[in-house]
């Protein structure tokens, strides 16, 4: 489904940033991403999308060799959802508007269906009630959960989410991480940058350690936390554990 092949990235500032990294995560896995901040986490998930360019390397997605100039962005953003840390909603757009934008613009669906569409997201994520709020008469919750709304509109095969807990109050987390376990549940192909570790021992099946710009240990949640290989990892799960 996703395939990283010996990828490399630099910014121009010349930070090797991603460096060798070969990666493949397959259809209905779940794969979590920690690491310290500043360790490439953000960048490698963002590359899935095209968000960032590589220099050296592959990534294929589903099947699409996304480097190669002939990939439609457009429609390889669609398949792959993502969801930021600060949720990135359309201030000016009701909660309904956010979520049917991209339906009525990229994939011409017809307004009765996207809205309908839209409503039966927004029951999943459990606000039915806030689809003609704004953004900013929502919690950071709420707001997060139209994100993810907004996200699965598209009907993506995949879903990236980049710390999309880290900027909420605690009580709002799980509310967040329950939507997401309902995901997982479903099959969804997700890929998680995120420090809640509940989460990924109960969810992810497999946990990655990224450490300056390279993936120092894979493995199976059970293995990762009991038995972490690396020195790096140790020190780390010995911080945030
Ligand atoms: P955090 O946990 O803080 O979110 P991260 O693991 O997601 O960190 P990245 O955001 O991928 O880390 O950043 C990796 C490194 O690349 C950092 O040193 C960062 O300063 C640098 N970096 C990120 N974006 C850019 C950019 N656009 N140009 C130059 N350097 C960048
Ligand atoms: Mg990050």
């Amino acid at each position: 489904m996703i395939k990283f092949d010996h990828v490399h990235k630099w910014y121009a500032s010349g930070l090797h940033v991603l460096q060798d990294i070969t990666l493949e995560i397959k259809q209905g896995e779940v794969v979590v991403i920690c690491g310290p901040s500043g360790s490439g986490k953000s960048t490698l998930i963002r590359c899935i999308n095209k968000l960032e360019p590589i220099q050296k390397g592959h990534i294929v997605v589903d099947g699409v060799d996304i480097n190669d100039p002939r990939t439609n962005l457009t429609m390889l953003r669609a398949e792959v959802g993502f969801v930021f840390q600060q949720f990135n909603l359309y201030p000016h757009m009701t909660v309904l508007e956010n979520i049917t934008l991209a339906p009525l613009m990229v994939r011409n669906t017809p307004r009765a269906e996207a809205e309908k569409t839209a409503m039966e997201l927004l029951e999943k994520v459990n606000i039915p009630d806030k689809a003609g709020a704004y953004p900013g008469q929502l919690s950071g919750g709420q707001q997060q959960r139209v994100a993810i709304a907004r996200g699965l509109a598209m009907k993506p095969r995949i879903m990236l989410f980049d710390e999309p807990t880290s900027a909420l109050d605690p009580e709002m987390i799980n509310e967040v991480l329950d939507v997401m376990r309902q995901l997982a549940r479903e099959g969804m192909t997700m890929v998680c940058v995120t420090h809640e570790m509940g989460f990924a021992r109960e969810v992810a099946d497999r946990v990655i350690f990224m450490d300056q710009g390279v993936m120092v240990e894979e493995n199976t949640p059970e293995a990762f936390f009991s038995n972490p290989v690396h020195d790096r990892t140790k020190e780390f799960l010995s911080k945030i554990l």
